[in-house]
């Protein structure tokens, strides 16, 4: 085959994605709020979830952030966000992944997760990201039933990104969007410590 019947088979095959493509988006009609899970053992769940507050930011949208784990970590998404008017919730404890006090990581986590509700409650937020939450779910800090009915619930506009590894089936049922980030590699396994502004 030359080089000019290559050409044309091409334009031919991108004229024929174009075309699924153009009938796709004028199929999507409906308007929603939308519920996003980032979940799976890869590294980018929690970036994916803060690029998507920053997107909405951009657009001059009211967006706020609940934070389930590393409460006493600095963090680099927070110093940015706040001064741009995101309302953040950390957990006070700090719960980290060897805390070994259930009561008072449950106490811990109910504190978050009321103002959680609040946020799933309040028509003005465009945009919710729940860094995490997937862990509270497992550990029965937060119980299922109660996150499930407060995202039914919330106004239909409003979208939500949840985070966090093992993201429970009913979460994974519920939402519109599921994205799994699979661990290829990272370079903590190599021995390399996480670094300011790319893994925090
Ligand atoms: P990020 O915040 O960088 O998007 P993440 O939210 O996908 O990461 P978490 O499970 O929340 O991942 O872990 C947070 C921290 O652990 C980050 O510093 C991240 O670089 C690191 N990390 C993420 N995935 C891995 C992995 N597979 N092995 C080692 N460390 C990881
Ligand atoms: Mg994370």
């Amino acid at each position: 085959m030359n080089n000019e019947d290559k050409a044309q088979r091409h334009k031919a095959r991108q004229q024929k994605v174009k075309e699924k493509v153009d009938a796709k988006v004028a199929a999507a009609q409906e308007v929603k709020g939308l519920l996003l899970v980032i979940t799976g053992n890869g590294k980018g769940k929690s970036t994916s979830g803060f690029g998507t507050i920053a997107r909405a930011v951009g657009h001059g949208l009211n967006c706020a952030v609940a934070q389930f784990i590393k409460g006493t970590w600095e963090n680099g998404e927070r110093n940015l966000l706040e001064k741009l008017g995101v309302e953040f919730q950390t957990m006070a404890t700090g719960f980290t992944w060897e805390t070994q006090n259930k009561e008072a990581d449950t106490l811990a986590a109910q504190i978050i997760w009321k103002e959680c509700q609040r946020m799933l409650a309040d028509e003005s937020i465009d945009v919710i990201l729940f860094d995490e939450l997937t862990y509270m779910v497992s550990y029965g800090y937060v119980e299922l039933d109660e996150v499930v009915e407060a995202l039914n619930n919330r106004p239909p506009m409003q979208s939500v990104i949840i985070t966090g590894r093992g993201a429970h089936r009913t979460l994974i049922e519920m939402a519109d969007t599921v994205s799994e980030v699979k661990n290829v590699k990272h370079a903590f396994e190599s021995g390399v410590k996480a670094l300011k502004g790319v893994d925090w």
